[in-house]
């Protein structure tokens, strides 16, 4: 398990970790109603600490928030509060190596029933460390018994607390079957994601990965890895994938904040060429861009120390 670091930010303020509480009888609480993002903190080589695509970040929140219905969030944050509550929070903590900041917002309103618009809400932020969900030399995958929520039920477009049942059962069930993680099918059969991170495979030099009406999250990792390879010339395309695509694919890798850029070696007992070129170059480059190490797309960095 990963390490948590001591002050986090709740109800405005830094307090210890261990005082940060919400009520067992808060909609958080009773019906999984608080929506989160993750980013990343890294020192870069100038020993700067930065924030990766804090704006897109804060952006995905209030969208998630917004979908659920959770409005007061909206009206009472702004890009330029909650920066200042991440720096805040990055300060109170002596950040030496790279971090993940989990942001989360509750309702904390209690016994307010099954709905979710006008009930108040709080934000909570802690840092934990950087570790990989996923082996970084290379991840075995399953498909998952369990089929994606489709966006007509509850929308993995908003990152709400209660959806991630869904992921437990798929990546529980890919780990007792020996894997590493699992690959998630929509309703329709069509391949969507990993429990926690997007997929991309490359056939014939094209980049392919599932539109975003796959009912998939939309990954910030997701796009700064289109947005690189079409930088470097590589044609992308996003379309439905058949799982048996993946299995004959030239390569295939996961991108997410905590699954960083990973090689797919194995899928269904089906080997994938492991760790390609396209794979290698991409990752290089998205290790750079995260760090804030990278001149090119210093517009993701915001510097907080
Ligand atoms: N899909 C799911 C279901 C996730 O939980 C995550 C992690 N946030 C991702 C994809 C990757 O998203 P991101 O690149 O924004 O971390």
């Amino acid at each position: 398990m990963a390490d948590l670091y001591s002050k986090v930010y709740f109800g405005n303020k830094i307090i210890d970790a261990n005082q940060a509480s919400l009520s067992i009888a808060s909609s958080a609480v009773l019906y999984g109603l608080s929506v989160y993002t993750v980013f990343p903190v890294s020192i870069n080589d100038k020993g700067e600490v930065v924030v990766f695509r804090l704006e897109d970040h804060f952006k995905r929140l209030t969208d998630s928030a917004k979908i659920i219905g959770m409005d007061r969030f909206g009206e009472e944050w702004h890009l330029d509060s909650f920066t200042d509550a991440v720096q805040e929070l990055i300060l109170a903590n002596d950040i030496r190596s790279n971090v993940f900041v989990r942001a989360t917002v509750h309702v904390d309103s209690q016994i307010a029933g099954t709905r979710s618009r006008g009930l108040s809400t709080v934000l909570s932020m802690f840092i934990y460390s950087a570790d990989s969900i996923l082996p970084r030399s290379g991840a075995r995958l399953k498909t998952s018994v369990w089929r994606r929520i489709p966006d007509y039920a509850i929308p993995s477009r908003a990152k709400v607390n209660g959806a991630y049942v869904n992921s437990v059962l798929a990546k529980q069930d890919a780990i007792d079957s020996g894997y590493d993680d699992c690959i998630f099918l929509d309703a329709q059969g069509h391949v969507c994601e990993l429990s926690a991170a997007n997929v991309f495979m490359v056939r014939d030099n094209k980049l392919i990965t599932p539109d975003a009406t796959h009912d998939l999250l939309e990954g910030i990792n997701r796009r700064t890895i289109i947005e690189i390879a079409r930088d470097l010339d590589i044609e992308v395309v996003e379309r439905s994938i058949d799982l048996t695509e993946l299995y004959i694919a030239d390569e295939v890798f996961a991108c997410g904040t905590s699954a960083y850029l990973t090689p797919v070696v194995e899928i269904d007992a089906r080997t994938i060429p492991s760790s390609g070129k396209m794979t290698k170059r991409l990752g290089a480059i998205h290790s750079r861009v995260i760090s804030g190490n990278s001149q090119e797309y210093k517009r993701y960095i915001t510097i907080v120390s």
